[in-house]
């Protein structure tokens, strides 16, 4: 700590707070993030943001500079992106609409970011607006890892919901595993807030909006986009996540990714293809929607929002019987059920629940 001097406060939450600093040596200035650690149980996933953080190294993702501990603060050191984040530029424009020139750029730079991630086997779970920032040159960094997990650790979804409501893909309401095309959805989430200036699945309760992003209804797009936008998007917004292209397919072989690479120089456009595999196939279920239409509200005993402490344990292998179909056929409701408990504007706040209590 003795490096840095502060500046100013950034942002204050449950995790603790994000600090502008200056550092002592390069006068360089730096967010830095104070995470406070658990007391008195593992803190490895405390820590878990600053190793994925570590792990990236990419034109278009908030850059790691170091990371260590301040007694029991786990203090995070990374790039300051001094244009804020994509929010509050969106809010900046009131109803002028962006040009169709920076939609693709940002568009395509956090493709290029998120592809990085996925090629890492890092799933980020928490993509939206605020969680994309600007800098002053008006290049996208993806930022904030504080949700982001490896694949295929089964423990970090299994009996966890991570993300925020309002970009959450309709497989996580169903229960199934996050995966890269949980992620698409996200994004597919900002490309649309960045044409319309509005988020696509807008509800007046909880239960309409799950209804609405199960079903991927969302009030059409400004004709004036060009038609690849148009077709990109319907595909980000397929329900079955197997029908989403990936960032990959996006930025190499869709409509749309002539237009994109236009925007990404040489080195961020793409490397390596590395698809990451499937995880077994979901067949988009009228039972969701069903269920939330017909859903009975069970009480629920854990919600939390902000960081967790702990990953609950890891879960019994379900066999592939009917049991198993009814243990997935139920969380909506009961995810429905605990958020209602929070109003519905923190439906675009990072929630994380453990659902163990629940199951
Ligand atoms: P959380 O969403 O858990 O509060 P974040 O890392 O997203 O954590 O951000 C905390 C605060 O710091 C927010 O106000 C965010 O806008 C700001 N912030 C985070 N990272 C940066 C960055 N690299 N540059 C500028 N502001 C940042
Ligand atoms: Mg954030």
């Amino acid at each position: 700590m003795e490096n840095y001097s502060l500046v100013k406060i950034i942002g204050e939450g449950s995790f603790g707070r994000a600090l502008l600093v200056q550092c002592k040596n390069s006068e360089q200035k730096c967010v830095l993030k104070e995470i406070q650690l658990p007391l008195n149980s593992k803190s490895e996933n405390t820590r878990r943001e600053a190793v994925l953080l570590s792990k990236m190294s990419h034109a278009n993702i908030v850059a790691f500079r170091e990371s260590f501990e301040d007694g029991n603060l786990l203090c995070i050191v990374m790039e300051y992106c001094s244009g804020g984040d994509l929010l509050q530029r969106i809010q900046k424009q009131q109803k002028e609409q962006f040009l169709v020139d920076d939609i693709l750029k940002w568009f395509a730079q956090m493709c290029a970011g998120a592809k990085h991630i996925h090629d890492k086997r890092v799933l980020h779970r928490d993509l939206k607006s605020k969680n994309i920032f600007l800098t002053e040159n008006g290049t996208i960094k993806l930022g904030d890892f504080g949700s982001a997990c490896v694949l295929n650790n089964s423990k970090a979804f299994a009996q966890t919901y991570v993300g925020t409501p309002y970009y959450v893909a309709p497989e996580i309401w169903d229960n199934q595993p996050y995966n890269n095309k949980s992620d698409v959805w996200s994004l597919g989430c900002v490309l649309y807030e960045l044409c319309t200036l509005q988020h696509p699945f807008q509800a007046s309760s909880w239960k309409r909006l799950i209804l609405k992003v199960c079903r991927g209804s969302y009030p059409p797009l400004p004709r004036h986009l060009p038609y690849e936008v148009h077709y990109l998007l319907k595909h980000m917004f397929k329900t079955n996540p197997k029908d989403r292209p990936s960032l990959h397919t996006i930025l190499t072989s869709h409509r749309v990714s002539k237009l994109l690479r236009h925007h990404l120089t040489p080195e961020v456009t793409i490397s390596e293809s590395h698809e990451l595999p499937q995880r077994k196939q979901w067949t988009p279920s009228d039972t969701v929607v069903q269920r939330l239409a017909n859903a009975s509200l069970m009480s629920a005993n854990t919600l939390s929002s902000g960081r967790a402490e702990e990953e609950p344990e890891e879960p019994k292998e379900q066999p592939e019987n009917r049991q198993r179909r009814r243990w997935s056929r139920e969380p909506a409701q009961r995810l429905l059920s605990v958020l209602e408990k929070a109003p519905l504007h923190r439906a675009f706040s990072t929630f994380i629940i453990h659902t163990a209590g629940l199951m």
